[in-house]
């Protein structure tokens, strides 16, 4: 799939509308419409990578920066005390169903490990 038909390059476009929690010049957050716990959030870089293969190492930083932006958005949320998860599906056997590398930041309730 190109970016053009990708369902996250619509929602950073507006192309498709998202309950955003957090927007950037870089990243865009926002809730996941089929949510996994009382607080999912969808972290994405703006910029079009389709996965962690695709991932350059030129492109490295836009990581470490989705990782302080998903923890602005636990204290935003009222979750960072309590604790959260951070998970990056890759690939069909990861479970990854949308071709755009995106991070899921899940908490408020007890998380079971390992997951399934
Ligand atoms: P994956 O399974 O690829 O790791 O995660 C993709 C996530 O995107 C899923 O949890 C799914 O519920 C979410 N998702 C798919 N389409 C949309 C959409 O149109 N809007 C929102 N907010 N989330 C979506
Ligand atoms: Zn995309």
């Amino acid at each position: 799939m190109g970016k053009d038909e990708c369902i996250f390059c619509k929602i950073i476009n507006k192309q498709i509308p998202s309950d955003i929690v957090y927007e950037d010049d870089k990243v865009i957050g926002f809730k996941d419409i089929s949510p996994e716990a009382p607080v999912h959030i969808v972290i994405i870089p703006k910029q079009h990578i389709s996965d962690l293969n695709c991932l350059r190492e030129d492109e490295s930083e836009i990581i470490g920066h989705i990782f302080i932006v998903a923890k602005k958005i636990t204290r935003s949320l009222g979750i960072a005390e309590n604790g959260y998860r951070i998970v990056n599906n890759c690939g069909e056997q990861g479970g990854q169903t949308v071709d755009h590398l995106h991070f899921h930041l899940l908490g408020g309730r007890m998380l079971k490990w390992p997951p399934g």
